[in-house]
């Protein structure tokens, strides 16, 4: 059984007993979470806001026409797949969120869910830049028509769709995972085909914005990851073995399909990123969320990064990304000039 936080529970702490079947009054006190790491990550969370059409498109207007048809038909069946895997995330987090009798955590995923709806604004605001409103259309409907996209995305949404038919704390713990292979795996060599145009100077503002994208979803993976764990560490009575196993195997069938993936939209038209780099580069990134979740390796002959220039690229926080117009990690630019009203 799982139950869904109360709207209020007067007897219980602010502070919850447990992030599943817990209690909670519900009141959101962040000085008094259950969780000392979950204060510092919506901090985190909300240092890293950004606004899409803050990002001049101008120079990467000028460039679309530049591009070659290959690069043109994946920028755009790629931006179709994020916008797919980015409303999707939307609700998915919403409905875990009810389940988690933690104020704090199922604030953290209101959090989330807003960032998933800037990330889908930011795929309109780019199509709307570069292509005509009924092309932008026919990317948004992508997903339907593609067979190696629909492949992929199934897989997910069974996950998910099993959890939301029987919230239970099996399906729970498994959407869980389905979740970090969205969120860890499945943007990758999207992401990878992105960094690669603005190493070569192409469309630079898309990248920038695709690069908050990632930066966001590094904070997310966190968020499921830990949320995963101490599920399991919380309750002796569910199988850890079971469920690491579970991870592993869920990360090694989703490798084959983010790799069946990139041979379908990269394949060999880019030198940059040649094709077995980057079916090695994601089995490399499966292995690493499938250690975030505290399970084996599927893959543990590949402990190394094989692309290591994309690591400049997709590490934020580590301070190399000078190729994008970063802003500070303290938002501060609160004006009217950006739609807002004084804080
Ligand atoms: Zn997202
Ligand atoms: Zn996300």
């Amino acid at each position: 059984m799982l139950e869904k936080r109360k709207l209020v529970d007067l007897d219980a702490p602010n502070a919850s007993t447990a992030i599943i079947n817990g209690r909670s009054s519900n009141v959101l006190n962040w000085d008094d979470t259950a969780h000392p790491w979950a204060y510092p990550m919506y901090k985190n969370m909300l240092a890293n806001f950004w606004i899409p059409n803050e990002i001049n498109m101008s120079n990467d207007l000028k460039q679309w026409p530049e591009l070659s048809d290959t690069e043109q038909a994946s920028f755009k069946k790629i931006i179709g797949l994020l916008a797919f895997l980015d409303s999707i995330q939307t609700d998915y987090s919403g409905k875990i969120a009810d389940y988690l009798t933690d104020s704090s955590l199922s604030a953290l995923m209101q959090v989330l869910a807003f960032q998933e709806v800037v990330h889908n604004q930011s795929y309109s605001y780019v199509l709307s830049s570069l292509v005509h409103q009924s092309e932008q259309e026919e990317i948004f409907e992508y997903w339907k028509h593609d067979p190696v996209l629909i492949e992929r995305n199934t897989f997910i949404t069974d996950g998910y769709q099993s959890f939301i038919d029987d919230p239970n704390p099996d399906s729970f713990l498994k959407s869980l995972v389905y979740d970090v292979v969205l969120e860890g795996l499945f943007f990758y060599a999207g992401f990878a085909f992105f960094y690669n145009l603005a190493r070569n100077n192409k469309m630079v503002s898309t990248s920038t914005m695709i690069n908050y994208i990632n930066r966001d979803e590094q904070i997310h993976v966190n968020l499921f990851a830990r949320i995963f764990k101490e599920t399991l560490d919380q309750n002796p009575d569910l199988d850890k073995p079971y469920y690491h196993e579970f991870a592993t195997r869920t990360f090694a069938e989703a490798a084959e399909l983010e790799i069946k993936w990139a041979h379908h939209i990269i394949g060999d038209h880019f030198p940059g990123i040649p094709i077995h780099d980057l079916e090695d580069y994601i089995r490399f990134m499966a292995n690493k969320r499938s250690k975030q979740l505290g399970a084996d390796k599927p893959f543990p002959d590949y402990k190394k990064n094989p692309l290591k220039w994309i690591r400049a690229y997709q590490e934020v926080d580590e301070g190399k990304s000078d190729f994008f117009e970063q802003k500070s990690r303290q938002y501060t630019k609160v004006s009217e000039d950006n739609g807002f009203d004084e804080l």
